[in-house]
């Protein structure tokens, strides 16, 4: 791939003789990365929009362009191209196909999965300047690829409606679709995915289509599951929801030592058949050293679209497990994100230089006595390796009833019955004597709740997933859905350019 790009080699032999030192293939090979990124501004930069950006090492800052919600297992990139129209994403698709140069669409950056480190030296196409949002008359909106969680639910609540998006703020809004997607008002409405009525996709071959169910239906299928795989999406148009003027969300939480952690679980598990789609929780185990230096604490939130009234059943019991704190309250939907920690203000919002592992598991139940073992082993390993004391035990459950109203062969989305998520994110600055231990961390956590699951099956959100998962772990284990997910790769990216991000094909 890099043949193309490099000197003739007696030009490249008198520029290195000529500093006195020996020949170097990693510096053969530097040089041919900055002839690359100066072929690309030069060559590709005429084709652009005139809002268009090109940054490379040489003429900005890759540092800041390339920045990522953690590094671990990071993309490379040898430019970035920053769109500011869909066509300046055609004709980047274009120029990489032709000088056959690697390319990965990035908005937020908050993509985790260890495949990504397979992209090298390729360029990152900036979608983020492609963030306009259109409320249509017919209840739907029409957003651009770029656009963010935080801008959805702004601009959509600022014209008294709503949809589905992820949870947390600085999260880009088609990453989480294109997977699924979990939200908050997803066991009213569905997932984030189910909310698409037609999309603008550009192929890897640098072709616009529109999917829906009656143009490219199987894309259409493919873009709601799987569809980091398929093209990059410069717009949806996706349903919308009124929100009545009484719409209130009644909230508590709860701070609990690890004393509570069998009785919060064991009712987590009691209650998990019948909680109406309006109930969520989010909860997690996090070192908070000033409060404890050896044991973790567990919040706990409970949110419920309507008022205390309706929630008093389902909250009480967790008022008597000894919280060492309780606070509670009635916000709106767009306060929801700050108040569970997942606010642009809040830590998990700031792209900082550290690593943060995932092992996520769908969890089926929870198993008496196993949150508490895995509350053991954070304990116990945080405590032996301190540089690991910010990781964070996450367990998410989201209501399911409209996710599972969706037949399962109308989406690429395999996984819609499971009502809890839980994810160990193992956290540390980075250090490289630090990735083994850490890695074992993240895997026995994870472990630990899926032996408890008592399948050999193990269950992963694809846009949590480590990258370690099987393909079936991730797209399904019935046969015909990765098969045919194999099929329309083949068809649509032969090539298997859009292979970095939980690919369907590895190459
Ligand atoms: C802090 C945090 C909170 C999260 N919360 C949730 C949540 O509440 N619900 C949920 O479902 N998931 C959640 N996720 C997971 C999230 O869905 C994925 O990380 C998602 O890929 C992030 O998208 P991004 O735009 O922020 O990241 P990016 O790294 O920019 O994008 C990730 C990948 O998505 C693809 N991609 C992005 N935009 C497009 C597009 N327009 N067209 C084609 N491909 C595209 C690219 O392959 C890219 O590599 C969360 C992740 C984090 C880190």
């Amino acid at each position: 791939m890099f043949s193309s790009y490099l000197l003739p080699l007696g030009i490249l032999l008198l520029s290195v003789l000529s500093l006195g030192h020996s020949i170097d293939t990693a510096a053969a090979v530097d040089f041919s990365l900055s002839r690359r990124a100066s072929n690309i501004r030069q060559e590709l930069g005429p084709k652009l929009s005139k809002d268009a950006v090109i940054i490379d090492a040489e003429s900005g800052d890759m540092a800041a362009a390339t920045k990522r919600w953690q590094v671990f297992a990071s993309p490379s990139f040898s430019a970035v191209v920053e769109v500011a129209t869909e066509n300046d994403i055609v004709e980047t698709i274009a120029y990489a196909n032709a000088h056959s140069i690697p390319f990965l669409a990035v908005n937020a950056g908050h993509g985790e999965i260890k495949s990504l480190a397979n992209m090298k030296d390729g360029i990152q196409i900036t979608i983020r300047a492609l963030n306009k949002i259109t409320i249509n008359e017919d209840n739907t909106a029409t957003v651009q690829g770029g656009a963010t969680n935080l801008e959805i639910t702004q601009e959509l609540w600022a014209a008294k409606k709503q949809t589905v998006s992820g949870t947390c703020e600085c999260v880009g809004f088609l990453g989480p679709m294109l997977g699924g997607g979990h939200g908050w008002i997803q066991g009213l409405h569905g997932l984030a995915a189910d909310q698409i009525i037609k999309a603008r996709v550009i192929l890897a071959n640098g072709t616009i289509v529109s999917a829906s169910t009656t143009e490219n239906p199987d894309l259409f299928w493919a873009l709601r599951g799987a569809g980091h795989n398929f093209g990059i999406v410069s717009e949806v148009t996706n349903k919308i929801y009124d929100v009545p003027d009484s719409d209130e969300w009644y909230f508590e939480k709860y701070t609990y030592t690890g004393a509570s952690v069998d009785q919060l679980f064991d009712q987590l598990e009691k209650i998990k058949r019948d909680t109406p789609p309006e109930l969520q929780f989010y909860s997690v185990f996090l070192n908070i050293p000033a409060i404890d230096s050896t044991q973790a604490l567990v919040f706990m939130a409970m949110l419920y679209n309507g008022p205390a009234s309706a929630a008093d059943k389902w909250m009480a019991p967790f008022r008597t497990f000894n919280p060492i704190d309780i606070e509670k309250g009635s916000t709106t939907y767009p306060e929801l994100s700050a108040l569970t920690g997942n606010g642009i203000n809040d830590d998990i919002c700031q792209h900082e230089p550290i690593n943060r592992i995932r092992y996520p598991l769908y969890l089926d139940g929870m198993k008496k006595g196993v949150p508490k073992q895995v509350y053991n082993l954070y304990n116990a390993t945080t405590a032996q390796y301190p540089a690991l004391n910010r990781s964070l035990m996450l367990f998410e459950g989201l209501s399911t009833q409209a996710v599972r109203s969706v037949q399962l062969d109308t989406t690429a989305v395999a996984l819609r019955k499971f009502h809890t998520l839980a994810s160990p994110v193992v956290t540390y600055a980075p250090d490289a004597a630090l990735d083994q231990v850490a890695q074992d961390f993240g895997r026995e956590l994870r472990n630990i709740l899926h032996r408890a699951e008592g399948t050999p099956e193990m269950y992963a959100y694809v846009n949590y997933a480590v990258g370690e998962e099987d393909i079936e772990s991730i797209y399904g284990y019935r046969g015909w859905r990765v098969a045919k997910l194999k099929t329309l790769k083949k068809h649509l990216d032969p090539e298997n350019r859009f292979r970095f991000y939980a690919p369907i094909v590895s190459s």
